[in-house]
């Protein structure tokens, strides 16, 4: 689950659809319907009254399954929605300290202790785990940022080292601002693996379809980028760790396996 690209944040209006999802009147009623006919045909049937006959029964238990699934996604989508705005307004605020100017204005030993310092707040919005010392290593290569095993989240400070002629030499250096986004986007697998084996002391909220997507795409069946960049986009992990860490440009023209939350 490396990020081996440079990731640079976009303009995209995400604003509109938190709006969107403010207004979840509709869904909280029907499941509310749902949990109501479900208890009155479980009354009926205990009395000897269900007079379904088994065409209905069939039919009444996919329309509540369909339901269950929509309530799930729908809460899922709102809490990845409110998490990634928590975020975001941190680096957003133009006078705070993870601001471009800020950052900019830093030497390589303070961005280590401004990033070290944005992962437990990224932590204490998302609920995760992860140790709190992100260990630094040097690699010239386009490696940026590996979350481990060990829940270790790595960075290579290769690319932010103020050596001009260093970075230079870079195939794709265009700025080394959007290390905040790579960071969101590997405590981001952090999440997705604690809410997989229930790791996490905090309840993260998934739907039973995105846990068994994303299980399902853990190794073996990860697909890495020097193998095939388009499935490495396209999986539903790093689908998902690219969208929440709002890296939209790496998206363009894949064809996700699964969505998750990120339907528009
Ligand atoms: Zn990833």
């Amino acid at each position: 689950m490396a990020v081996a690209l440079v990731f640079v944040s976009s303009g995209c209006s995400w604003i509109d659809l938190i709006k969107d999802e403010l207004d979840n009147s509709d869904v909280v009623e029907a499941g509310q319907n749902a949990v109501r006919r479900q208890a009155g045909n479980e009354n009926s049937a205990q009395a000897g009254n269900d007079n379904r006959n088994e065409l209905e029964k069939v039919l009444d238990q996919t329309r509540e399954d369909e339901l269950a699934r929509s309530i799930q996604m729908q809460q899922e989508r709102t809490r990845d929605l409110q998490m990634q705005r928590e975020i975001f307004d941190l680096l957003e605020d133009p006078n705070g300290r993870f601001s471009i100017t800020f950052w900019n204005n830093s030497n390589i030993d303070e961005k280590k202790i401004i990033l070290t310092e944005f992962l437990a707040e990224v932590q204490q919005i998302m609920g995760t785990s992860v140790k709190k010392e992100i260990e630094f290593f040097r690699e010239n290569s386009g490696l940026r940022a590996k979350y481990t095993t060990q829940k270790r989240l790595r960075i290579n400070e290769y690319q932010f080292i103020s050596n001009f002629w260093d970075k230079i030499r870079l195939w794709d250096f265009d700025g080394d601002y959007d290390y905040f986004n790579v960071l969101i986007h590997e405590v981001r697998h952090a999440y997705q693996i604690e809410a997989v084996y229930n790791l996490s002391e905090n309840k993260h909220i998934v739907s039973d379809e995105t846990l068994f997507c994303w299980e399902r795409n853990f190794p073996p069946n990860y697909v890495e980028y020097e193998i095939d960049p388009q499935s490495y986009f396209a999986q539903p992990i790093e689908w998902d760790a690219f969208n929440f860490s709002k890296s939209y440009k790496y998206l363009n023209g894949i064809t996700p396996v699964y969505e998750g939350s990120w339907i528009k």
